[in-house]
């Protein structure tokens, strides 16, 4: 696992290999965005360590979504430092093992990798959801991290937007792989798409995505260029989808 600083004193990324998480400090009290994968928790741990600080001061683990390379290491990191796990309505039965994982709707292109994704990363144990989110839910860290519904990826995506430090924690809507796009495997495409619009007008002046990169530096502008080149793209399959079709 890489350890990657991305605001210094505040924020670091967590990389996995495949996704993401990412640790906010408010001194030395310690919040996640995201747990990475089932067997992460001493990596974590450690990571935490390594930068000084003390995993016992583990606040709250705050999950993007329900998908296994994003939950997997939350039930133990929660349970073994008292933190409190927290994730939107619409996901936290996926999370508790109590609904299956909603299908998304695969492109061609994104059945290979969504194949692969599943045999690197272990399925996540059932892992408890102590608060349930809605849009606009205020949390207590980061000078004042506001929750948005993110639905497309998942039907209880969530971003959260710490609108003090300029910072936007997209999840899975978005990644940065090569370039900023619209995440892959959603379970519903347009949904995502406007959500991604939504997330982009936000303006933050840093990006921290499910996948690849974070953005740092003309962040707004970059996000804004991306959801207009999708828009785009999806506008022009969808042309030639209907004229494709019978008439
Ligand atoms: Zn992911
Ligand atoms: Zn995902």
């Amino acid at each position: 696992m890489d350890l990657v600083e991305v605001v210094p004193e505040k924020l670091h990324m967590l990389r996995f290999p495949i996704g993401q998480a990412y640790l906010w400090r408010d001194g030395d009290a310690l919040t996640l965005i995201d747990a990475g994968h089932a067997g992460a928790a001493a990596a974590i741990e450690g990571a935490i360590r390594s930068l000084g600080l003390r995993p016992e001061r583990l606040e709250r683990i705050v999950l993007t979504h329900c998908h296994r390379d994003h939950t997997g290491a939350a039930g133990e990191l929660a349970s073994r430092w008292d933190a409190e796990v927290l994730a939107h309505r619409l996901d936290a039965a996926v999370i508790r093992g109590e609904q299956p994982v909603p299908e998304p709707v695969l492109p061609d292109w994104e059945l290979p990798l969504y194949e692969h994704a599943l045999t690197v990363v272990p399925p996540a144990p059932p892992t408890r959801v102590d608060r349930e989110l809605e849009d606009g839910d205020l949390l207590p860290f980061g000078d004042g991290a506001v929750i948005v519904h993110a639905p497309g990826h998942t039907p209880g995506s969530v971003g959260v937007h710490l609108p003090a430090h300029g910072v936007l924690f997209t999840g899975d809507c978005v990644a940065a792989v090569g370039q900023v796009m619209l995440g892959v495997f959603n379970v519903d495409r347009d949904e995502a798409v406007a959500t991604f619009r939504r997330l982009a007008e936000l303006a933050p002046s840093v990006a921290c995505f499910g996948h690849g990169d974070p953005l740092t530096a003309d962040t707004a502008t970059l996000l804004r260029a991306a959801v207009e080149a999708t828009e785009k793209a999806e506008a022009e399959a969808a042309g030639a989808a209907s004229a494709a079709g019978p008439a």
